[in-house]
Formats: structure tokens, sequence, C-alpha cells
């Protein structure tokens, strides 16, 4: 067994009791009925599948409280399609935990711009930087390659890589809906699946219109999102963060 380190020593760790003890004196200790009901249990209504990057924390961006949100992260919010095979499947299990369990009424994948997962998938990067489980993870999503070879020229580099993002999300519900469980319950109403994309560079976040796209700004923000088919992304930011500073 290895070596464990009992105590919070470290600038990072520091951080976090410290957070714990803002959030037991701002939360725990002064909303004893929210505390009380999840004593009961949780009841959230809404999962979330969304990527494991440090900054896209669905909680936190979606100021969520405890017993909101039972989410599942992974590398790129990746979702397998359905192939029960009697091995162990965390994201697969959460998801059935989610729905049949729990009843929950909304699935949201959620994705995000700069994803390292989606880069993964689309630059063969593993065959660089050798990984013994991101390449065959990433390869969940191996139509949206498919998707977007051809596409990858310097100068559109930037737009593919958002459009990219983008299609994995799409590319995670249209596998989502491939577990019975899923297609049942959104056939007879019990649940909606949504594709929300958090564009933390423009500070957007977005939802696919239909299973095919567009994505359309869904946040009350004054910032209006660029359209990613447009030629040059990098332009649009620059002109979004110019704007900003003006404001
Ligand atoms: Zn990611």
């Amino acid at each position: 067994m290895a070596r464990l380190a009992p105590r919070a020593e470290g600038g990072a760790l520091r951080r976090l009791v410290e957070g714990f003890d803002r959030f037991r004196g701002q939360h725990f200790e002064q909303d004893h009925d929210l505390y009380d009901t999840l004593l009961d249990g949780q009841r959230p209504e809404v999962m979330v599948i969304a990527c494991s990057d440090s900054r896209t924390d669905p909680a936190i961006i979606c100021g969520a409280r405890p017993g909101d949100l039972f989410v599942v992260r992974n590398v790129a919010a990746l979702v397998p399609e359905y192939r029960p095979d009697h091995r162990p499947h965390g994201t697969a299990s959460a998801i059935e935990f989610g729905i049949k369990a729990l009843g929950v009424r909304h699935v949201i994948v959620l994705g995000h711009s700069f994803c390292a997962g989606v880069r993964c998938l689309l630059e063969h990067d593993h065959r660089r930087e050798p990984f013994e489980f991101v390449s065959d993870w990433v390869d969940v999503a191996r139509e949206v390659r498919d998707e977007m070879d051809g596409l990858v020229t310097d100068a559109e580099r930037p737009v593919v890589a958002r459009r990219a993002e983008q299609a994995t999300v799409l590319a995670s519900l249209r596998h989502l809906a491939t577990y019975p469980f899923v297609a049942e319950r959104v056939a007879d109403g019990r649940l909606d699946l949504h594709g929300w994309y958090f564009h933390f560079g423009w500070g957007l976040l977005q939802a696919a219109e239909t299973p095919e796209g567009p994505f359309r700004q869904l946040d009350g923000g004054v910032t209006p999102a660029p359209a990613l088919g447009q030629a040059n992304a990098a332009e649009a930011l620059a002109r979004i963060r110019v704007e900003r500073a003006a404001r």
C-alpha cells in the first residue's frame, strides 16, 4: 500500500482546508434546513457529465448548491456507447445510477473550450506522448476526429478545435441516446437531454439547439458569442477583449 500523507501541508492543500472552513461557516452552519433535508438522501433533478478539467467545475460555474447536481466527470466529458459486457464502466454506471435510481429529469453534457482531451482526440497527441489510458478513452468519440479530418489547417486550427469540442458534446449526446433506459425516458418525456458548452475564454455558456447544433448563447451575459463558423475566431476573441476592456 502506498504511503499516505495525513496532514494538509503545503499551500494548495492548506487553501482547501481553509475553503472547507469557509464553506462550513457560510453554508453548513447557516442553512440547517437544506442539510437536514439532504440527510434523508439526494434528489437532484439534474445530472451533469463534465470534463475533469480543473477550470470547468459545473457546480462552481453554475452556482449550484449541495444536492442540486449529480455529476460524473471524465477526460473530455465523453459518453461511451451502450455496451454492457460485465466489465467495470465508471461513466455508464454513473449514468445508470443518476437516471434509474435518482430519476434525474435532465442530463447535461457540458463541454468546454481549450479541452486537452479533445485535442488528444483530434491531433493524436498520444502518439507523441504515449498515454496508457487516455488514447483509448478519447477514441470513444473517434467520429469527431473523422468529421474534422481535412479541416485542420494551421490558420483554422483554433476554430476547428472549438468546433470539435462542440461536436464532441453532440457525439456524447448521440451515445447517451443508445442507452435503452435513456431512450425510453426521453421518448415518454421523463428525461430531457442537453448539450452545453462553456467557453471560458469568452466567458460564455452556450447550448445546442438541435442534436446537430448549432450552439447558441444561453447565459444572460452582454457579450454576444462570435459564430464558430467564422474564419478567424482569434480575431473575434481579440475584439471581445478590447470591447470588455473598454467597458
Ligand atoms: Zn476538457
